[in-house]
């Protein structure tokens, strides 16, 4: 991902070197170059704007510095502000003062929910947390099973509403019907603070597209678990939708933090530099690749001397 933007970012700037000064034509040039090369990776146009505006007005007032020439500090402008639109800081898990701290997924199907879950929980274990993932995805055929599997790769417990599958006690836990998320989520809490998980991980339904049901639904469990952190998990492929998406999420469920997922893919990775700014919620993780382990705390800094290559 970022090649091509990365490629142009990095051809634009190229042109400065060498100049002693740079003129006001110089740093428009530049800008518009820039502009282009956000455009064709699919960052939303607002966000565009917004970006070169911020650009342009410090390029042109940047202090002459004795450490940096000119065509460096337009570099160094164009990297704050792109570590800026993604984020700046990393923003960390907020845990519960009283466990469990509960992270409930949201995102379209397909998105990388099920697969996060298992990610996040391996992460946590990592950390000597003790996650429970629960099956709130009762959907998607296969969902469940999915998330056992996942679960058991990562070695954490899975809650699921089927007989058999409950864990520790034998028959299904606390007489959960299999027909409500809602019920299934609230039981998977309880299952959490009776056996001492320290987190919960709430895997939820995602459908191909936005509907009133689906945010319904979700919404409902966010009212029933009132979690700690609604992260909204975002494929990376899915380009100029992302921002709708991401604002249809926000509208219906609400969301504290996003995961990018697929990053591994070939998109041109305007999904990454739209999201925050268009949603104010920062990207937190990010997913790349199918394996457990590919998966990481999601670095502004990193990411943006990726792109600037
Ligand atoms: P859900 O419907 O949101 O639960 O999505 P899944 O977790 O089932 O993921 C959908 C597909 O995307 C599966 O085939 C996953 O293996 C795949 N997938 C998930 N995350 C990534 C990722 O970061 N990179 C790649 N390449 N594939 C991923």
């Amino acid at each position: 991902m970022f090649e091509s933007l990365s490629d142009r970012l990095t051809g634009s700037l190229k042109d400065l070197r060498g100049k002693g000064r740079l003129s006001a034509s110089d740093i428009d040039a530049v800008c518009r170059e820039i502009r282009l090369a956000l455009l064709d990776a699919d960052v939303a146009l607002p966000v565009v704007r917004a970006f070169i505006a911020r650009i342009k007005e410090r390029a042109k007032g940047a202090e002459v510095s004795a450490a940096l020439n000119p065509a460096q500090q337009v570099v160094k402008i164009v990297n704050d502000e792109l570590v800026g639109i993604l984020g700046g800081e990393t923003r960390r898990l907020t845990f519960a003062k009283n466990p469990p701290t509960v992270i409930m997924l949201a995102g379209l199907q397909g998105s990388g929910k099920t697969t996060l879950a298992g990610k996040l929980a391996r992460w946590l274990k990592t950390q000597n947390h003790t996650p429970l993932l629960v099956a709130c995805d009762l959907q998607r055929p296969g969902a469940v099973s999915q998330l056992q599997i996942v679960g058991e790769r990562a070695g954490a417990a899975v809650f699921a509403p089927h007989p058999g599958t409950s864990i520790g006690g034998g028959e299904n836990a606390l007489g959960v019907s299999a027909a409500d998320p809602v019920e299934v989520a609230r039981a998977g809490v309880a299952e959490a603070r009776a056996k001492q998980h320290d987190v919960v991980i709430i895997d939820t339904a995602g459908r191909l597209g936005i509907d009133a049901e689906l945010m319904g639904q979700a919404a409902g469990i966010r009212d029933a678990t009132a979690p700690d952190e609604v992260l909204f998990v975002l494929d990376a492929m899915i380009g100029q939708d992302a921002v709708s998406t991401a604002e249809a999420f926000q509208d219906g469920v609400g969301f504290t933090g996003v995961v990018l997922t697929k990053l591994d893919g070939d998109a041109r990775g305007g999904a990454a530099l739209s999201v925050r700014e268009v949603t104010g919620r920062p990207i937190m993780f990010a997913s790349t690749g199918e394996k457990l382990e590919d998966f990481d705390v999601f670095h502004p800094d990193r990411m943006a001397s990726r792109i600037l290559g």
